[in-house]
């Protein structure tokens, strides 16, 4: 049966504005990283996505390379908007990037201008759209001109295949001159997508204040640690977790007996603070208005309901604050 979208689906979500731009994200996001790739089955990915757009999730992360195999999640993704959601293509915030190696010899990986216009148009073709609203720069590139990477993210607005520029994994200094460079040529830097979670907080180091400093939003990847700050691994490494099956990115070696003790003592907080572990980790990275969305992955439709559900509860009392930085340290 053809998808109906939710008459709720804006009832319940909050919308942060993205930095100073006119654009707002929802505050959870949903990202393709995993789970929509060739090898899983086209019908999980297709509810995940349904389920997100009727809670309100109107944004989808995707990059070039998400699979396995590379570009896989942008066909499978590009398959559902044919199928479901074109009519909702305009209440859609649909993202790519480009960055990592996605083929073969000197012109498929990194931050020359010759390479990402042409991820963008392939990417473009497998998820059959005339033009993504936001293109980002994967990675920084070492070798290219900063000043080169940035205006083939101009040149890619004013050819009207992305609304929007951000970058993706930029340190402090290299996001300074980024933003700098795209504001003389007038593309103005919407976004920032780091990496930060309770496990991971360099971008409290300097990053926050620039990005708050220049009125570029955030969007912020693995907030769940992969699935580490949640309840997925407190009786063990289930075998359809990402830790248990194909992923390479999160191994079974890396779930410590260390990191699990704070995950135990995090998912006490939790619970007295009357949520998941999931959602207060999620709360956490929202506290305090700093961050516009938290991108979130998932594997079943029950994860979404129980991320979405934070938003219930995002304030935090001085003392769980404390008691959260005592776990942390
Ligand atoms: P998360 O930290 O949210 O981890 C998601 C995983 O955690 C899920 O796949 C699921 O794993 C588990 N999970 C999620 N919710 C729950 C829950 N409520 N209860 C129990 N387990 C849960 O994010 P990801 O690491 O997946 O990254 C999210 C997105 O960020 C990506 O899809 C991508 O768009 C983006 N990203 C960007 C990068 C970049 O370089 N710019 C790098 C990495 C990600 P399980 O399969 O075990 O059920």
């Amino acid at each position: 049966m053809v998808y109906k979208a939710s008459s709720e689906r804006y009832a319940t979500m909050k919308y942060n504005r993205c930095g100073r731009s006119g654009l707002k994200l929802p505050a959870v996001s949903l990202g393709l990283w995993h789970n929509f790739g060739g090898i899983d089955t086209f019908e999980n990915g297709r509810n995940l996505v349904m389920h997100a757009f009727d809670l309100g999730i109107t944004h989808f992360d995707l990059a070039n390379n998400y699979g396995p195999p590379p570009g896989s999640a942008e066909e499978m993704f590009g398959r559902l908007m044919a199928s479901d959601m074109k009519p909702y293509r305009d209440e859609m915030v649909i993202s790519t990037k480009a960055g990592y190696y996605m083929w073969e010899g000197p012109y498929g990986e990194w931050g020359s201008r010759k390479y990402l216009v042409s991820s963008l148009d392939q990417s473009l073709r497998r998820m059959g759209l005339n033009y993504v609203d936001i293109f980002y720069h994967h990675r920084p590139d070492p070798e290219t001109p900063l000043e080169e990477t940035m205006a083939a993210l101009d040149h890619i607005v004013r050819s009207g295949k992305a609304l929007y520029v951000g970058i993706s994994n930029y340190r402090e200094p290299q996001a300074r001159e980024a933003i700098a460079i795209l504001k003389q040529l007038g593309t103005p830097l919407l976004i920032h997508q780091p990496r930060y979670s309770m496990f991971d907080r360099w971008i409290e180091d300097g990053l926050q204040d620039l990005l708050e400093e220049n009125g570029v939003g955030s969007i912020v990847f693995s907030p769940l640690e992969q699935g580490l700050l949640t309840n997925r691994y407190l009786e063990g490494i289930p075998k359809d977790s990402r830790a248990g099956g194909a992923s390479v990115f999160l191994s079974e070696s890396s779930i410590t007996p260390e990191k699990m003790d704070k995950v135990r003592r995090l998912n006490d907080i939790a619970a007295e603070r009357g949520q998941t572990l999931a959602q207060m980790a999620l709360a956490w990275v929202l506290r305090g208005g700093r961050v516009t969305s938290v991108l979130i992955g998932a594997s079943r439709v029950s994860q979404l309901d129980d991320n979405v559900a934070a938003l219930d509860r995002l304030d935090f009392t001085g003392d769980e604050l404390d008691r959260i930085e005592a776990v942390l340290k």
